[in-house]
């Protein structure tokens, strides 16, 4: 005979601080949870955390540790995996995951996150969360007075700007293809930055201590950190074959899962939770997402509950 998949009320894919949130509101709802999580943040690079009130400067990993250590005693289960698809079944879905059983569950909440795909220059990529920065909420703070130079991007004239709060010596690479508009240029000499038209082909020093950035045409221009908005891209294989389909967010930084004001996707029993349906989000939106998005789903597990009551309670009347 084959053996039965563990049921849940709730799987949910990815545990990161909107996975773990979605789980903690849940398992205190007296639900059946399982997080599935291959392990990787999207700040997992950054040795630090900002902006999350009472927990500054703290390692983002440990953020998550402490999380999966409260969740035990709401009776949570947690499964360091990859959840590699997912379909429908009569009672809900089914989930296949990389390494261990399938599970079913009455509902999916999809938590996954977002991948930054960074250009392809020569050092760049092991400074990420170092000593190379997307945001300044995060890591401003840590750069301030620095020299800075801002990658090319469809962001980078609104990250230079933004960036002049921070420092006052502030370099914007543009790349040949890229046209500003005058008032951009306008904008960007009112406030004190260098605008230089070159691409850059390789970036000097170790992560954490980089020097500068060498240019296409040999020169190196020292600097103490770059900032760049990398294109984000959603991963949807836990899924794949529910139908759910990624768009593109209107700010044009990438990749997004439209929802409604709840979390629900446009698959129905299908949730999302986190920075992969809102790309702007930090840590504590994500966490916030995720409690919400959890409270909504135990809301329609109940709905769905009191609906199967209702009926049995009418046919016993009947019965009568
Ligand atoms: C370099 C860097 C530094 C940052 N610093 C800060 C900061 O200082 N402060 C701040 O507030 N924000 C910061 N952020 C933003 C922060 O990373 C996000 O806000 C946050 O990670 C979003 O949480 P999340 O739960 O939506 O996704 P994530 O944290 O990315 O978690 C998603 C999880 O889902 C897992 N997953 C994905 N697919 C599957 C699957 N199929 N099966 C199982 N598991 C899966 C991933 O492995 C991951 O563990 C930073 C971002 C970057 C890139």
């Amino acid at each position: 005979m084959e053996k039965q998949a563990k049921t849940y009320d709730v799987v949910i894919i990815g545990g990161g601080a909107a996975g773990l949130s979605a789980a903690q509101a849940l398992g205190r709802a007296r639900r059946s949870v399982l997080v599935v999580d291959a392990g990787e943040p999207r700040n997992a690079p950054a040795d630090k955390m900002h902006n999350y009130l009472s927990r500054d400067g703290m390692n983002p990993l440990d953020l998550l540790a402490a999380g999966r250590a409260e969740l035990a005693k709401y009776g949570v289960d947690i499964v360091a995996d990859r959840a590699t698809d997912s379909r429908r079944t009569d009672t809900g879905f089914a989930v296949s995951l990389a390494r261990n059983p399938e599970v079913s569950a009455r509902r999916i909440i999809l938590a996954g996150g977002l991948k930054d795909r960074m250009p392809e220059i020569d050092g760049l990529a092991e400074h990420w969360g170092h000593d190379l920065l997307h945001c300044p909420y995060c890591h401003g703070w840590e750069v301030k007075d620095r020299r800075l130079g801002i990658l090319d991007s469809a962001f980078s004239v609104h990250q230079a700007l933004m960036f002049t709060q921070w420092s006052k010596d502030i370099t914007l690479f543009k790349s040949r293809d890229r046209e500003l508009g005058s008032e951009e240029l306008e904008q960007l000499e009112a406030r004190g930055v260098v605008v230089i038209e070159a691409d850059i082909a390789a970036v000097r020093g170790a992560a954490g201590s980089i020097r500068g950035v060498q240019l296409s045409d040999g020169t190196e221009y020292p600097l103490d950190a770059l900032v760049l908005m990398p294109r984000v891209e959603v991963d949807l294989s836990g899924v794949a074959s529910l139908g759910l389909r990624a768009s593109e967010h209107p700010t044009g930084v990438g990749q997004c899962v439209e929802v409604d004001a709840m979390g629900q996707s446009a698959v129905p029993g299908l949730w999302v939770a986190g920075s992969l349906a809102d790309p702007k989000q930090q840590v504590i939106m994500a966490a916030a997402s995720g409690l919400g998005v959890g409270a909504a789903v135990n809301a329609d597990l109940t709905r769905e509950e009191t609906e199967r009551d209702v009926a049995e309670l009418r046919l016993q009347r009947a019965a009568l």
